[in-house]
């Protein structure tokens, strides 16, 4: 478990610094059994310094697996609010495990109440599958101002960071459960691709430390994920006793450029030359190697870009993202087929601001060959706004192992037990004000060893 705080006085300061004196602090943690903390079961001392913005990192060891806990902080007579957390349990299928994820939460583009509602849920488990934030400046049509010019610094990105966590709704979803976060572009910049930015930049990979620095200070990763320069260890698994393994990928650190100049496009061969990757060597390698070696009755890839193919162009011709797997054919093909060996493969994805949920085929091209897996898109927190009824019923007749579309905004909530898994698609009426109620637009069943979506 890992406990995350950051010390600031005057949070959005815009170097970054939070206001903090520059000198060290000592910050005292605790954990118990109950949120009175009248059992502590653990406590420690740390230290808080400048280098890294104050924030703190606490990795507790020796808590009961399957168990909750409540932690705090302290620093010179300023007690934290108080934190709920989980551990994972070591073994057993009985036990079922609501996850909750999301992804896209752009400050200026609406109210974090799907976040608050989310909290609700009280769910074990909270994914974010990337654009926790966003690097542009504010914007005229935004609902609330963001701080700060374009992100390219590490006071930039700090202070970004300390804005979005201001925020009570995003507080609350983070005090509620323990999250597995990884990133998907914006947190540096959009569209990049390894050491490629968006439009050429030389100062592009000083701007790429800066981001992974700031986002490590501010998400509750381990020591092992602390960057070093350009590059930083994102990629991560972790068990939920038999029943789910998370498998959390990293698809911009380590993918070629995007195919035949990004964007959408008809007729690119580029994005199937089979040397393309999205993710790389050793992380194709590290997946491939947890699928062989999973016993979990479910194996789930957290991650961030459309993963099945979906073509974007009405009749006979096919239109594609080059930013999604479907530029990067030959990699999707091969961990498409390896879903065909786990028990179970549900693919969880961000990044296009829709609700979306499909089949995933072991041939893309071949609509009658088996699903080997299924794929919950979740929409955005806040991005592009309040959304509409639209349906988008030409891209579902255009793609019909995609089963379900929705241009709300929300969070997926999923249930996972020994025997099917449930996902429900939270949707809110609006964002642009606060306070929006929310309710589902569809639910889904996924029975073990099935690979299908059944509307419940
Ligand atoms: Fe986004
Ligand atoms: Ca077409």
């Amino acid at each position: 478990m890992v406990l995350w705080t950051r010390l600031a006085l005057d949070p959005v300061a815009a170097d970054g610094l939070g206001g903090m004196p520059d000198r060290r602090f000592e910050v005292q943690w605790q954990v118990a059994k109950d949120d009175r903390f009248r059992h502590i079961v653990r406590a420690g001392n740390t230290t808080a310094d400048s280098r890294s913005a104050h924030a703190v990192h606490v990795e507790v060891h020796g808590l009961r697996p399957g168990t909750e806990y409540y932690y705090r902080f302290r620093v010179q007579g300023h007690v934290s609010p108080t934190g709920r957390t989980l551990t994972t349990p070591s073994r057993g299928l009985s036990q079922a495990l609501t996850m909750c994820f999301a992804s896209c939460s752009h400050f200026g583009e609406g109210f974090f109440t799907a976040y608050r509602r989310l909290a609700e849920d009280q769910p074990d488990l909270v994914l974010h599958l990337g654009d926790y934030q966003y690097e542009y400046p504010a914007k005229a049509a935004d609902v609330r101002v963001v701080q700060g010019p374009e992100t390219r610094t590490l006071a930039n990105y700090r202070q970004r960071h300390a804005q979005y966590k201001s925020d009570p709704d995003l507080q609350l979803a983070h005090a509620t459960a323990p999250w597995l976060v990884v990133w998907d572009d914006h947190e540096t910049e959009n569209n990049w691709a390894d050491e490629v930015p968006e439009a050429p930049d030389p100062g592009f990979l000083d701007r790429r430390a800066a981001a992974f620095q700031a986002y490590y200070e501010n998400m509750p990763l381990r020591r092992a994920a602390k960057p070093q320069g350009i590059d930083m260890r994102l990629y991560r698994r972790f068990s939920w006793g038999d029943l789910a393994t998370f498998h959390m990928l990293d698809t911009r650190q380590y993918r070629d450029d995007q195919a035949c100049g990004d964007g959408t496009k008809i007729d690119c061969a580029e994005r199937l030359d089979p040397a393309r990757t999205i993710m790389g060597d050793r992380q194709e390698k590290w997946l491939m190697d947890g699928f062989r070696r999973s016993r979990s009755r479910w194996d789930v890839l957290g991650q961030q870009v459309f993963f099945s193919q979906r073509d974007v162009t009405a009749g006979p011709q096919q239109g594609f993202s080059m930013d999604g797997w479907d530029g990067y054919r030959a990699n999707r093909d091969r961990i498409a087929k390896a879903l065909g060996t786990v028990r179970n493969g549900v693919v969880l994805t961000g990044d296009v601001h829709r609700h979306w949920a499909g089949e995933i085929k072991e041939n893309a091209d071949q609509l009658d060959s088996r699903n080997v897996g299924v794929e919950l898109v979740a929409t955005s927190v806040t991005s592009t706004g309040d959304g509409d009824e639209s349906t988008n019923a030409g891209q579902l007749a255009e793609n019909p192992h995609l089963k379900f579309y929705k241009n709300r905004r929300g969070y997926v909530r999923t249930t996972f037990t020994a025997g099917e898994l449930r996902s429900d698609f939270r949707v809110l009426p609006y964002v642009r004000t606060p306070d929006a109620p929310v309710s589902t637009a569809a639910s889904f069943v996924t029975v073990d060893r099935d690979h299908t979506l059944h509307p419940a």
